[in-house]
C-alpha cells in the first residue's frame, strides 16, 4: 500500500569514521544518511527499504571547506555551505554557482555534496561540473582510503566506483590553471530543479587561442558524458561567438540518442544541450579572459 511513511529501520548515530565504517560493515543491509534529502523520499516511496541507516551528521569534521591550491569539500558540507564558502568563490566560483542552482533553499540547507555524489543521480548538477573540473573523489572503507578520478566514480543511473560499506569522505577539485575559465548552466525541472539537461565548459586561453578545454553534458546521459568532438572545434580558437557556435553544434556527436519523458523529448533535450553548450562556452572564454 502507498503510505509515505517509510518500512521499520534500525537507526544508529556514530561519532567517528571508524565506527560509521564498522557499523556499515557489521549491519545487514545498512545505508548511510546524509542530508536525506534523496534517501528519505526514496524510503517512503519504499523504492529503498533499507534494514538499518546510519547516521553521519553527528560525525565531526567532514564538513570543512579548505583551500590546498585546489579545493577540499568535506563530504557533509551542504550545498548552501558550498554556495557561501567564500574559499570556494575565491578558488573555484563555479561550484558554489552550481550549488546555489540545486533544488529549493530547504534541498540546500540539508543536502550534501557526499549525499549528492553517492547517490548519482542521473539529474544532479555536482557530477557534470566535477567531471568537467577533473575533480576527484575520496572514499574510505574498511581496506582504507582511495582517491578516485571523477571520470571513473560516476557509472551510469544511481551507479558510482563506491564498494559496499565504503563513504564519501571528501571531494578535491584541482587548481585550475591560469587563464582558465568555467561555466555550469542547466534547464532545470520546473517542478524539482533538477538539471533536465546540464552543461559545464571549461575553458584555458593562452595568447588569445584555446588551449584546453572541457565540456560536460549532464541530465540527459548518466554518466554525464564529455563532448570531445566540440573540444576538438575549440582547440586554438579564440572564442568567437561564431567558433563557439560551430563547437557547441558538434556536441551532439557525443550524445546517443537520449529518451524522452512527459516533460521533455529526446529530441529537446538534445537541442537544449546544444544551446547550453553555446552559452557556457562563452562565459568560461569571457571568465578566461
Ligand atoms: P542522502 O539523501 O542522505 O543520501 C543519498 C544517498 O547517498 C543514499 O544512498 C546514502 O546512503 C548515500 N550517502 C549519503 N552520504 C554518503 C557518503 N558520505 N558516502 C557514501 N554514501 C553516502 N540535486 C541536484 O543536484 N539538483 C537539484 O536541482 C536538486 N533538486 C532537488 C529537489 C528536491 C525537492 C529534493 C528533495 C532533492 C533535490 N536534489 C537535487 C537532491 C539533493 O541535492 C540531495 O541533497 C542529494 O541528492 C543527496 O544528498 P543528501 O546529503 O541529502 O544524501
Amino acid at each position: 500500500m502507498y503510505t509515505m511513511r517509510p518500512a521499520e529501520f534500525e537507526y544508529h548515530r556514530p561519532t567517528s569514521l571508524d565506527e560509521a565504517i564498522d557499523l556499515l560493515g557489521e549491519l545487514d543491509d545498512a545505508r548511510p544518511l546524509a542530508g536525506g534529502h534523496s534517501l528519505l523520499p526514496m524510503m517512503k516511496l519504499r523504492l529503498a527499504t533499507p534494514a538499518a541507516l546510519v547516521d553521519l551528521g553527528r560525525i565531526p569534521g567532514l564538513d570543512g571547506i579548505s583551500a590546498n591550491g585546489g579545493l577540499t569539500i568535506g563530504a557533509l558540507a551542504t550545498h548552501a555551505s558550498v554556495e557561501g564558502s567564500e574559499v570556494a568563490v575565491g578558488i573555484c566560483p563555479v561550484l558554489p554557482e552550481t550549488a546555489g542552482q540545486i533544488g529549493d533553499r530547504q534541498v540546500r540547507n540539508r543536502g550534501t555534496i557526499g549525499g549528492s555524489v553517492a547517490h548519482a543521480d542521473p539529474g544532479a548538477d555536482y557530477p557534470t561540473v566535477l567531471k568537467a573540473l577533473g575533480a576527484t573523489i575520496t572514499a574510505r572503507g574498511k581496506n582504507g582510503e582511495r582517491e578516485i578520478a571523477a571520470d571513473d566514480f560516476f557509472r551510469g543511473i544511481f551507479e558510482t566506483a563506491l564498494e559496499p560499506g565504503e563513504l564519501v569522505t571528501a571531494v578535491e577539485v584541482p587548481a585550475m590553471k591560469a587563464g582558465t575559465g568555467a561555466a555550469y548552466l542547466k534547464h532545470r525541472h520546473p517542478a524539482s530543479s533538477y538539471a533536465v539537461v546540464g552543461v559545464a565548459a571549461v575553458v584555458t586561453v593562452e595568447n588569445g587561442s584555446c588551449t584546453d578545454a572541457r565540456i560536460t553534458v549532464g541530465g540527459l546521459a548518466a554518466p554525464p558524458v564529455h563532448a570531445d568532438a566540440a573540444v576538438d572545434a575549440l582547440s586554438g580558437t579564440g572564442g568567437s561567438s561564431e567558433e563557439i557556435e560551430a563547437a557547441a553544434a558538434k556536441v551532439l556527436e557525443s550524445l546517443s540518442s537520449p529518451s524522452g519523458d512527459t516533460y521533455a523529448s529526446g529530441e529537446y533535450r538534445t537541442q537544449l544541450a546544444t544551446v547550453l553548450a553555446g552559452r557556457a562556452l562563452a562565459q568560461a572564454f569571457d571568465r578566461a579572459a
